[in-house]
C-alpha cells in the first residue's frame, strides 16, 4: 500500500483539511475552490438569466496529481463546464479584457461630452 501522492491541500483549496479520500487502485479525489458566482440577470431579448461559475479543481490520484484546472460553468445548478489549464484561462481573461476595453473606446469615441446620460 502506498499512501496519496501529496494529499495536503494546495493553498487555495477551500475544503476541510484531510478532506481528500484517494483509493489506492480507486478513483482520485478533487481539491476544490469555492466558485465564484457571476450572476447574469436576464437581458429581455437577448438571454435568459445565467449565472457564470468559475473555480479551480485538480485531480489528485494514489499515483498522479494532475495540474490544476480553472473550471468555467455556464447555468445556476449543475451547469455545463468546461475545464481550462492555467495557460488557457489565461488567453481567455487577456480575449475578454481586450474585447471590453475595444468596446468602451469605440462606445468613448461615439458619444461626445455632454450629449450622453451623466
Ligand atoms: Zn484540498
Amino acid at each position: 500500500m502506498s499512501a496519496p501522492v501529496n494529499s495536503a491541500c494546495p493553498p487555495w483549496c477551500d475544503q476541510p483539511a484531510g478532506h481528500l479520500h484517494v483509493e489506492t487502485a480507486g478513483p482520485g479525489d478533487y481539491h476544490i475552490s469555492a466558485f465564484t458566482l457571476i450572476d447574469l440577470p436576464e437581458i429581455p431579448g437577448i438571454r435568459e438569466g445565467t449565472a457564470l461559475q468559475v473555480a479551480i479543481e485538480q485531480y489528485v490520484t494514489s499515483t498522479t496529481t494532475y495540474d490544476p484546472l480553472i473550471s468555467l460553468g455556464i447555468g445556476d445548478d449543475d451547469p455545463d463546464s468546461e475545464a481550462l489549464t492555467l495557460d488557457e484561462a489565461d488567453a481567455l481573461a487577456a480575449a475578454l479584457h481586450r474585447a471590453v476595453t475595444a468596446t468602451r473606446d469605440g462606445q468613448a469615441r461615439q458619444i461626445p461630452n455632454g450629449d450622453g446620460p451623466t
